[in-house]
Parts: structure tokens; C-alpha cells; sequence
């Protein structure tokens, strides 16, 4: 495969770190990710040369940030093949991008006794959002389960939307198992029945590729910081149909249209949904991470983490006592697994020690470890930088943490 591994992680200066004295093996990259120097350059160039706060400025800076700005915007629009750059609507990560859904969709649309259905694997984000503005609209929840293995049904979907359902919230990768939904086939589904889809992309956009107008998603939600660039950034994409008939979310500065005490009205797309100065210093390096993806090639990511997956589950299978949890047919590359009698927190903590960085506990999916009836799991979360040399230092790590609790 056309993947200099060696060139890529040498675009990763935290990569070259030592913890405790031993080289960084970081596995956590589900809860976020490094980011190469081209990001960490164009943030710093961005705030050494031309610092301005942008859209109502009339000298140079301002109008360059305003500039940079809104290519960001357009790049973004070309990665996820939106119709149109003002549907795509800056955040400051995926939570507040389905909490402005929840609520302004709510608000509109949500009427007391309708129904919406959110899968049992959702992250608290897609989860908890839903609850509030199902309470505040006197609406109920519906749990869309999944099965043993770690996948939802399609046939379970079919039977749960009735005619009440206003939308159905679902993840395109689940955070804690790997599972990669059928986010098509949901979609066909849910639109039959004239109901629209939220996807929750922030664990599948660095992994695959994803294109709006195929998948035909009516909204599509990701965080910067989880594809290589900075945190505080984010994105709803929302087909104009829905957005224009959406009220804002939050009132403040760049939303409006025209303001008296009397009345106010409001600013047309995207800028409906952006109240008060947006954080364009990392929409700026978000375009860049963006930039630094296109450029390996999203299909050639896939690629390399689907073999660091396979590579990783079969070897960490051979470890004595070792199950994995999530067990879907289609995942991306996550694995998340527990050590029999040990708890997750003790095992990640003895990996700490050794430089390895996994994450512990329950990933924010509650319900997912309810559903199992464990306390959580050890994670280990690969990105296109990890190799299997690094999966060979989880494994030895693994090995003596059976041998210590022995
Ligand atoms: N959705 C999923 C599936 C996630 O994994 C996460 C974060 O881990 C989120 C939503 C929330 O992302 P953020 O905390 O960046 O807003």
C-alpha cells in the first residue's frame, strides 16, 4: 500500500515522546487525536499573521481570517459532498452540534405524544441531547437495541417507527464496540417513512468515507479534534430544507438580520446558527487536518486500520482470559475488551506505566456496558498512524498484566 509510515508519523511531533521513559504508544485516539505539524503550524501562523475577528471587518486581516474562513467552510462541503457550503454549520463540537439539532428541530417539528428513536449504543451525546428536548416537548424516547454482537437491525428499525416517529438519531461508528452501521440502508428505512436521520459522525468521519448525497442524511454531525485537528471545532452538516425552517439556536451577534427591541430577524444560512465571534482560528486548522486527510487518501486510511484491526483482534484473542466486546462484522478500528477478573481501570493503569495510553471505564455508552452487564472495558483505538509494532507493545503489556494479577 502506498503508505509511508515512517514519513507519517514523523508529521506527528507528539508521537516522538517518551512517557515514564518509554516511547508513546497512544491507542486512545476514539477519544481524540493527534494532530500533524501542518495543523499545528496554521494555527500558529493564523494567530502571528493575520488575528482578526472575521465577517465585520473592513481592513486586511479581518477580511483575510473572513477569507480563510469560508475556503475552510468549502473544504469541508467538498469532503462531505454537501450541496451547498452554507449547510455546512461551524460548532463547537460534535455535543453542541446535535444539542443545536435537538433543540431547534424540537422546537419546530416536536409536538407532545410524537416519538423519536435513538439506538441503545449511542454515546451520551446522542443520547442525553434527546432526552432533554424529549422531556421539554413532552415526547417520548424510543431505544432502538442492538444485538449480542454489537449490531443494530434493520427489521427491529422497521417495527419501531410508527407514525409518531419525528426522527431517528443513530451513529454511524459506535465508540465503544467499532460497530459501523448501515447508515444507508437506516436511512432508505426511516425516509419511506418520512422520517429524517441524524448521523453521529465523530467516529466515523477519519475512518471512511462519507458522502451526504449518497448516504442522503438530512443531518451529519463531527468533531475537529477526533480527525487530526483542533479541539472547540465542529460541524453539523443539515439539508437546507430542514435548516431554513429551523429557528436559531442561540441568539447573539452574526445571526441576526436586523435588531430593534420590537423585532428581530434573522440571518440567512449558515450564519443563523453561528451567534456571536465563531472560533475561525481553528475552523482554519480544521481545514488543514481535512486537507492532510484528503491528501493520504480516506479509502487508503481504511485501508491500513482495517489490517491494524485485524491484526490487533487476532492477536490480542490469543491472550488467556481475554474477550473482546463488539463483535459486529463491519467495525472500524476499535477494540474494545476486557481481561476475565480484572477491571478495566487496574489494566489501564499497568499499561499506563509502560507508555501505552488506552482509554477505561465506560466511553460515555452507559447503556452499552448496562447492556452487557460489565463496569466498562479497556479500549485500544487505532489511527493511521499506529503500527503493529505498537499493537505488539499491547499485547506484551497485556501479557504481564495477566502474569501480575495471577
Ligand atoms: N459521538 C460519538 C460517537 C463520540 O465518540 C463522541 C466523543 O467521544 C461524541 C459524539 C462527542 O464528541 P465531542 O465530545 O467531541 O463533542
Amino acid at each position: 500500500m502506498n503508505f509511508d509510515i515512517d514519513k507519517i508519523r514523523n508529521d506527528f511531533p507528539i508521537l516522538k515522546e517518551t512517557i515514564y521513559n518509554k516511547p508513546l504508544v497512544y491507542l486512545d485516539n476514539a477519544a481524540t487525536t493527534q494532530k500533524p505539524q501542518v495543523v499545528l503550524d496554521k494555527l500558529m501562523e493564523v494567530y502571528t499573521k493575520y488575528n482578526a475577528n472575521i465577517h465585520r471587518g473592513v481592513h486586511f486581516m479581518s477580511n483575510k481570517a473572513t477569507t480563510e474562513t469560508e475556503t475552510a467552510r468549502k473544504i469541508i462541503q467538498q469532503f462531505l459532498d454537501a450541496p451547498n457550503s452554507h449547510e455546512v454549520i461551524f460548532t463547537r463540537g460534535a455535543t453542541e452540534g446535535i444539542n443545536l439539532v435537538a433543540q431547534s428541530f424540537g422546537e419546530q417539528f416536536v409536538h407532545p405524544g410524537d416519538e423519536i428513536i435513538v439506538s441503545e449504543m449511542e454515546h451520551h451525546s446522542n443520547l442525553v441531547p434527546w432526552q432533554l428536548m424529549a422531556e421539554k416537548r413532552g415526547a417520548t424516547l424510543k431505544k432502538w437495541p442492538f444485538t449480542q454482537a454489537g449490531e443494530l437491525e434493520l427489521p427491529v428499525l422497521e417495527k419501531l417507527i410508527s407514525n409518531k416517529t419525528r426522527i431517528i438519531a443513530v451513529t454511524h461508528v459506535s465508540n465503544s464496540l467499532g460497530t459501523i452501521n448501515s447508515v444507508k440502508e437506516i436511512i432508505e428505512i426511516a425516509h419511506k417513512r418520512n422520517v429524517p436521520v441524524l448521523i453521529d459522525g465523530a467516529q466515523a468521519v477519519q475512518h471512511l468515507a462519507v458522502d451526504v448525497q449518497k448516504l442522503d442524511c438530512d443531518f451529519y454531525v463531527f468533531s475537529g479534534h477526533k480527525i487530526y485537528g483542533p479541539t472547540g471545532i465542529g460541524v453539523v452538516y443539515g439539508k437546507e430544507q430542514w435548516l431554513n425552517q429551523m429557528p436559531p439556536y442561540q441568539g447573539g451577534g452574526e445571526m441576526i438580520e436586523s435588531v430593534s427591541f420590537e423585532k428581530t430577524t434573522f440571518n440567512q444560512l449558515p450564519y443563523k446558527f453561528e451567534a456571536g465571534t465563531p472560533n475561525y482560528v481553528d475552523t482554519i486548522a480544521l481545514a488543514e487536518a481535512i486537507k492532510y486527510v484528503n491528501e493520504l487518501g480516506i479509502e487508503n486510511i481504511a485501508a491500513y486500520e482495517s489490517e491494524l484491526l485485524i491484526y490487533g483482534q487476532t492477536k490480542l484473542l490469543t491472550i488467556p482470559g481475554l474477550e473482546i466486546i463488539g463483535n459486529a462484522w463491519n467495525k472500524a478500528s476499535v477494540i474494545s475488551f476486557n481481561l476475565k477478573g480484572l477491571h478495566p481501570f487496574d489494566v489501564g493503569t499497568i499499561l499506563d506505566k509502560m507508555g501505552i495510553a488506552v482509554r477505561t471505564g465506560t466511553h460515555c455508552t452507559e447503556p452499552v456496558m448496562q447492556h452487557f452487564g460489565i463496569p466498562g472495558t479497556v479500549r485500544a483505538s487505532f489511527a493511521f498512524y499506529n503500527t503493529k509494532q505498537e499493537i505488539d507493545e499491547l499485547y506484551k503489556g497485556l501479557l504481564k498484566v495477566v502474569e501480575l494479577f495471577k
